[in-house]
């Protein structure tokens, strides 16, 4: 995967790097990572004082050591408006995951939108309105003033009970507060509705 990515070397994370707990954006398991960022001049080096792990890089590492991450968890992004290294990887004292990630959690940092690395530059910007078979992008009066016709008619029609909504639910970090603040205030909050069916796992429908 470094091959397919054109990834020649990784910085080492210095000493100094800040450091986060944080938990998968995925899925309801909720495995444990740290995330690391420092600045993007910056970089650590192989002696146990130059690098966040405290150990000599210089040397060949146990099967089984922490000191290392992939080419997927890294990136480049904006902290406080300035552009930063970043490392997500999982955490070996989480209990739940004890060091292990999975083939979405351990992709957290290279899913980042990046202006740098030029990840993610798909990420949604406007409401999209599946119309002529195709999603369409549109203002937020738009799709708004589409939910709330859609759900008068299947009220007025049928009842409250008629109404369903399908949204995923994938909790954890970024994820659950991208993907569902938005949709939890308009069903919840202002529509108030009775029935909806959540994903929220990795392997769910
Ligand atoms: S998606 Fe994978 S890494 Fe993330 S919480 Fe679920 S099992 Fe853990």
């Amino acid at each position: 995967m470094a091959y397919k990515r054109q990834t020649d070397r990784l910085p080492i994370i210095p000493a100094d790097a800040q450091e986060f707990n944080v938990v998968c954006r995925y899925c309801i398991v909720g495995c444990g990572y740290k995330a690391y960022t420092w600045p993007i001049n910056k970089q650590g080096g192989p002696a146990p004082h130059e690098n966040k792990f405290g150990v000599d890089l210089g040397r060949q590492q146990d099967i089984e050591t922490e000191a290392w991450y992939a080419p997927s968890m890294y990136n480049i992004v904006k902290q406080n408006g300035r552009d930063v290294h970043l490392v997500v990887k999982p955490d070996s004292n989480c209990v739940v995951n004890s060091g292990l990630g999975s083939i979405r959690g351990a992709r957290m940092a290279e899913n980042r939108p990046s202006r740098i690395t030029g990840s993610q530059q798909q990420r949604l910007t406007d409401p999209l309105v599946w119309r002529n078979g195709t999603w369409q992008p549109t203002s937020w009066d738009d799709a708004l003033d589409l939910v709330a016709r859609v759900t008068a008619r299947v009220i007025t029609e049928g009842s409250e009970d008629d109404l369903v909504v399908s949204m995923f639910d994938h909790g954890g970090s970024a994820g659950g507060y991208e993907n569902t603040w938005g949709t939890g205030k308009l069903y919840f909050g202002a529509m108030k509705v009775k029935n909806a069916r959540i994903h929220n796992l990795t392997c769910s429908p």
